[in-house]
């Protein structure tokens, strides 16, 4: 009847099933929920008193566990913290309170399951019984000898183990540590007296001291089974093996490769044969020798250079034209001559091609246009840049004694191309230089002699190589730096710097999509105004091409890229008020002519590396002894030009009333004032010669008109270059006469109109003529 009046406490609570895991009373520990009915069960207790009911499922992969799947006993818990982690999962921490048994399991309207259970008592100590005592050193014993085979997580035990608990405690808390199987847990779970849980325990410590002792004898076996001696014997020996198989196969199969390469290759008899010589020589090698190593990287050339390998060409003129046109705006004198050449070659088959050499400013599409050139004619393209290179090995390569020999860069080219027929273009001929290292400029004669280079001998590949059937390229920004016998080989095209307009029409039609491609912008996003493009051409950029004006656009296009991503707005519109926002303050105002005609100023024109620019020159008289100085950018011929126009200058002086004293009672000084790119050239001889006059007569000068032209002793003009670009400047800065050399008219006439609109251009023979339109008239201002 003690029973009865002893029933355990009844209770409803929320269920969560557990999946291999077991919680004890007093145990603290996360888990994750990710079932719908336990994460449902975990909400509702914590709108209750956070208890719940913690069973653990009989199979790890039920996944909607009815009673009979369950355990019957499990533990009653406090939800101490929930987490909400991503995908649904949800972390709980617990603590569990006490043992209780299932009874019953109803599902409720919210879909997760109350348990109805009962709560069982822990047993009651019993203080100094015997047989507690007995069963408390029996499992220290054990759980001694487990110590022994798992030294760490009996440490961590014995830090959870207190004098003072109980035995049935004890027996837990060893459970929860333990590393088993949960059903082996289960088993202590379901004890509810003291003995039985000792017996559990008991169980499970004695089965895992059995299984370690095994597992450690095992081990113990198979160590020994191996001996260290004659472990290591073997290892040795399996090494030298593997390594004697593997160099067998390593020198066999190298020659074998090159010979297989050899049979593939388009090329004469004689250039085979010699191949398969060298292949021989370096069977005969060591393998480990370094010569070994230089002859292995000789035959790889070899066996990669295009002896005879060809690729066809398109000889289809319109598709030529039209790809041409496509990528390139104006240069009509290339694209011209590269239709030509191609008509000329279907025609003829001739196989000799010209040697065309692209001659401008920097920017002005050289490098890009051969591209093109490349693909319109289905030619593999190859740029190979001369700028600087000044040692003639560069071209025609080491001998191969050198250690680190290699070949020049016109067989490497090839080699890179793969066929003999490629396009290469020799970049910036004109940087190329001498030095005691030879003679450069004669390599590169040999490499564009169509008598010579069908045999063009690299000094590493020693084989001679048919260069003939290279089209070839070059691009120079003037002439003036190649030796003359170089340039009679070479067809020179002028590429001239671009009017204001021109660069307008080459920024709308391809630097804007080029660079609205490179930077992920499309016309959606971002516009730039017409006006922008014309402002960013004038105010920020300086350049006979159009380098810079496409750097710009680039530089805007990233800005409003970034914008875009940062600001979202929905577009962009760059417009000639707001540019100062992408590309920062006007880097340039206009050079523009001075507004009032004076004494000893006037206008010249220069032709730099960059354009077209306008020079003031300055002349002052002031009292002394004849001497005359000269400063600002000047180079030589400059200054001879100086010293010519005063010498004529003294020859005339009777006619222009200026009396001889006053050579010998006078200093002259001379300044070309804004001197950023050093000019030089014969043609700023009549406007020394003008601005002396100047001072001299005190007559003024037009300050709207510029000149160009050579003088001589006698005072005649001679003739000069870059006209287009002096022209461009001289209208960039608001000039309205320009004065240019007779024997310079055809070339005016070359220069397209829309270049002279607004300028009057006056032909000069003479200084008489020079002074006739540049001095301001008596009595005008
Ligand atoms: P170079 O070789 O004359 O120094 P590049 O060929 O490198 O000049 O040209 C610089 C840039 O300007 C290239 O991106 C090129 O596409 C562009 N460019 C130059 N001229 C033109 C043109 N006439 N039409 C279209 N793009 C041009």
């Amino acid at each position: 009847m003690e029973k009865e009046n002893n029933l355990p406490e009844e209770r409803i609570l929320p269920v969560i099933a557990l999946r291999g895991l077991t919680v004890f009373p007093e145990m603290v520990i996360n888990f994750d929920l990710s079932r719908k009915k336990s994460i449902e069960a975990a909400k509702t207790a914590m709108t209750e008193n956070q208890e719940v009911f913690l069973v653990t499922q009989k199979e790890y992969d039920t996944q909607d566990p009815v009673l009979s799947d369950l355990y019957q006993d499990g533990t009653v818990a406090v939800i101490k913290q929930i987490t909400k982690l991503p995908n649904r999962i949800m972390r709980v921490l617990v603590e569990g309170k006490e043992r209780a048994q299932l009874l019953s399991l109803n599902e409720t309207k919210e879909h997760f399951n109350l348990a109805t259970i009962k709560i069982w008592e822990e047993p009651e100590t019993k203080e100094d019984d015997p047989e507690e005592t007995a069963m408390l050193r029996l499992i220290m014993e054990m759980m001694t000898q487990y110590a022994s085979h798992y030294p760490k997580i009996a440490q961590s035990l014995e830090t959870q183990i207190e004098e003072t608990m109980s035995l049935s405690k004890i027996l837990d808390r060893m459970a929860m540590n333990i590393p088993v199987p949960y059903d082996r847990k289960q088993m202590v779970l379901a004890a509810h007296t003291t003995k039985a849980r000792f017996d559990a325990m008991a169980k499970i410590l004695c089965e895992e001291n059995d299984v370690a002792g095994i597992r450690e004898k095992l081990s113990e076996e198979i160590k020994a089974q191996i001996e260290k001696n004659q472990r290591d014997y073997i290892l040795r020996e399996q090494m030298a093996y593997i390594k004697k198989e593997l160099e067998q196969e390593d020198s066999y199969s190298d020659k074998e490769l090159f010979e297989k390469q050899l049979s593939e290759l388009t090329a004469s008899d004689e250039v085979k044969e010699k191949i398969q010589k060298e292949i021989n020589r370096f069977e005969s090698m060591a393998d480990s020798s370094s010569e070994s190593a230089v002859e292995r990287g000789y035959l790889e050339t070899l066996l990669e250079l295009p002896w005879d390998k060809m690729e066809k060409d398109t000889l289809d003129i319109e598709l030529a034209q039209e790809i041409l046109q496509k990528n390139h705006y104006g240069m009509e004198k290339v694209k011209d001559r590269i239709l030509e050449f191609l008509a000329v070659k279907s025609l003829t088959e001739k196989e000799n091609s010209p040697i065309i050499c692209l001659v401008g400013p920097p920017g002005t599409g050289k490098t890009s246009i051969a591209k093109s050139v490349a693909q319109a004619l289905n030619k593999k393209y190859l740029r190979i840049c001369l700028g600087g290179v000044r040692d003639e090995a560069e071209i025609r390569g080491h001998r191969r004694t050198y250690v680190g020999a290699m070949p020049g860069r016109i067989a490497a080219g090839l080699r890179q191309a793969g066929v003999k027929n490629p396009l290469m273009l020799l970049d910036e001929i004109d940087k190329v230089s001498n030095d005691y290292k030879g003679d450069t400029f004669s390599a590169l004669l040999e490499v564009l002699d169509p008598d010579q280079n069908n045999r063009f001998r690299d000094h590493y590949v020693e084989i001679p190589m048919d260069l003939s059937k290279v089209l070839f390229l070059a691009t120079a920004n003037s002439t003036a730096n190649i030796p003359r016998p170089l340039l009679d080989r070479m067809e020179i095209i002028e590429v001239s710097g671009y009017t204001e307009n021109e660069k307008f029409h080459i920024a709308k039609e391809h630097l804007m999509k080029k660079q609205y491609v490179a930077n992920g912008m499309t016309k959606k996003i971002l516009s730039i105004s017409d006006k922008a493009v014309k402002d960013i051409i004038r105010y920020y950029t300086r350049e006979a091409g159009v380098r810079e004006l496409e750097r710009k656009i680039g530089e805007i296009c990233r800005k409003a890229a970034r914008e875009f991503l940062q600001e979202k707005p929905e577009h962009i519109s760059v417009t000639s008020a707001n540019l100062d926002k992408y590309l920062g303050k006007q880097k340039y105002s206009m050079q523009m002519a001075n507004k009032k005609n004076e004494v000893g100023i006037v206008r010249g024109l220069a032709w730099t590396a960059v354009g077209g620019e306008t020079l003031q020159i300055e002349v002052n008289k002031m009292p002394g002894k004849g001497e005359i100085e000269l400063t600002g950018q000047m180079g030589d011929v400059m200054k001879e030009s100086a010293h010519i126009g005063i010498s004529y200058i003294r020859s005339v002086a009777s006619k222009y009333h200026i009396s001889p004293d006053t050579f010998k009672k006078n200093d002259f000084h001379i300044h070309i004032p804004e001197g950023a790119v050093p000019k030089d050239g014969p043609s700023a001889g009549i406007t020394m010669a003008t601005a002396l006059l100047s001072v001299l007569t005190g007559k003024k000068v037009y300050a709207k008109v510029a000149m160009t032209g050579e003088i001589t002793l006698r005072g005649k003009v001679l003739p000069i270059g870059g006209l287009k670009e002096k022209i461009l400047a001289a209208k960039t800065a608001g000039i309205e006469k320009v004065l240019v050399p007779s024997e310079n008219e055809k070339d005016i006439e070359e220069i397209p109109q829309e270049i002279k609109d607004g300028i009057t251009i006056c032909y000069v023979d003479d200084m008489k003529d020079v002074i006739s339109h540049a001095f301001v008239e008596d009595g005008r201002e």
